[in-house]
């Protein structure tokens, strides 16, 4: 089963709040002549919301209506002072960058109440995420899991297809109650045996730990799902590897390439020109409509088992499906995607925008790096193709993953 999205939790998780936190709970002590807390205090009370917060942090026996006060006092400084001290944690934000690339949606799931979690979602990851909900009335907080449930059904996924990534306990309970995957963050307020304690199937060290693990979990699915559509599958670490191993296979025959910043990467035409009859535009070389091997990348591949590929020309998509006997698929990781949709949808919205600027094509995702469905002259995206099972008229029809970004 392949990942389609990810909930995150935001303080520790996302966010490093702590800093505005303490500064608005040592506001509301101050004025009740409260003893004040330092920021490891504030860490080891929060997690249930901000009125346990209070809770916590007056003294023991405080009477109820002082806590209502000093709940009401936070809330006013910490409005005011939400994003001073506060900041994404090193490496969230490649991750962000790198969940996007992949296709996979992502929203955030916090007991902080909803409008201090919407504006500090959109003040940090404007535009990253599908859907953002904080502690709301009338709606039972996490660890219950109706809230999870509900962006769920928002985002038509199913609870097998999600990864919950958050930093405590209260994140592991509320992931375990709503049947999707708990990992477990060590950047933030808890540690690793209160994690694994709460249920925590995955623990994570570093932001960047994530990727590996929802490329492992892609990549597992994607093998199996390649594979059962009749593809062969080549899965290489590095892109000097896949370099080597292409150009392995295409030696002493005729070589038709596709324009690919991947193949470009790896060097391939280069590797070959002494020991294939090699074709390729790029190097100024006729096109050619057949010969033994084509070899080109992709746009997307698929974790169900598809490639999608967007052309302007044509020449590169009708070669990865006619007139070659062999085609080798060559992907950056990076370009693995959940499913069809998605890999359709990073085509569009990520490689050809990205594809059209490097062209310094007349379009308008030229110049905001995002896809208008426009009618420019100029438009690079005029055809697509999705590979659902080798053609017929093919001997062999290879993917090469890689365990790099390549490419767009
Ligand atoms: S349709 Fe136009 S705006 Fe959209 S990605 Fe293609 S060239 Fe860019």
């Amino acid at each position: 089963m392949s990942i389609k999205a990810v909930i995150f939790d935001l303080d520790g998780t996302l966010l490093d709040t702590l800093g505005d936190l303490t500064s608005a709970v040592n506001t509301a002590l101050r004025r009740h002549d409260f003893p004040l807390l330092s920021e490891a205090d504030v860490c080891a009370r929060v997690g249930n919301g901000v009125r346990k917060l209070l809770e916590r942090s007056v003294p023991a026996g405080t009477a109820r209506p002082v806590v209502d006060a000093c709940l009401a006092e936070f809330q006013a400084q910490y409005e005011e002072h939400l994003v001073e001290r506060t900041h994404p944690y090193p490496g969230i934000p490649p991750v962000i960058d790198a969940m996007r690339s992949r296709g996979v949606r992502m929203a955030v799931l916090s007991n902080k109440y909803h409008a201090a979690t919407s504006r500090l979602i959109a003040h940090y990851f404007p535009g990253a995420m599908a859907v953002t909900l904080g502690e709301r009335a009338g709606v039972p907080r996490k660890p219950d899991p109706t809230s999870t449930l509900e962006i769920l059904t928002m985002l038509d996924v199913k609870p097998s297809e999600v990864l919950y990534v958050g930093d405590s306990d209260v994140d592991m309970h509320t992931a375990k109650a709503a049947g999707v995957t708990a990992v477990g963050a060590l950047w933030g307020f808890r540690d690793r045996d209160s994690l694994l304690a709460a249920g925590a199937d995955h623990i994570v060290e570093r932001p960047e730990d994530l990727v590996q693990l929802l490329d492992r979990l892609q990549l597992d699915a994607a093998m199996h799902a390649f594979e059962m559509n009749g593809f062969t599958w080549t899965f290489c670490a590095t892109a000097e590897q896949a370099a080597d191993y292409v150009a392995s296979q295409c030696r002493g025959k005729t070589v038709g390439m596709g324009g690919s910043m991947t193949l470009d990467r790896l060097g391939i035409y280069d590797l070959l020109k002494d020991s294939a009859d090699v074709h390729w535009h790029w190097k100024g070389d006729a096109l050619i409509s057949s010969g033994d091997v084509f070899l080109t990348s992709a746009n997307a591949v698929s974790a169900m088992g598809e490639t999608v590929n967007i052309d302007g020309l044509g020449n590169r998509i009708t070669a990865s499906v006619y007139g070659f006997d062999t085609c080798y698929v060559v992907c950056g990781i990076n370009k693995l995607t959940p499913d069809l949709t998605s890999a359709m949808r990073r085509a569009r919205e990520i490689a050809a925008p990205l594809n059209a600027k490097r062209l310094a094509k007349r379009t308008p995702c030229a110049v905001d790096g995002k896809c208008h469905d426009c009618h420019s002259p100029e438009r690079i995206c005029r055809a697509m193709t999705v590979v659902m099972a080798p053609p017929s008229g093919m001997k062999h029809y290879e993917i090469v993953l890689v365990g790099e970004d390549l490419g767009y």
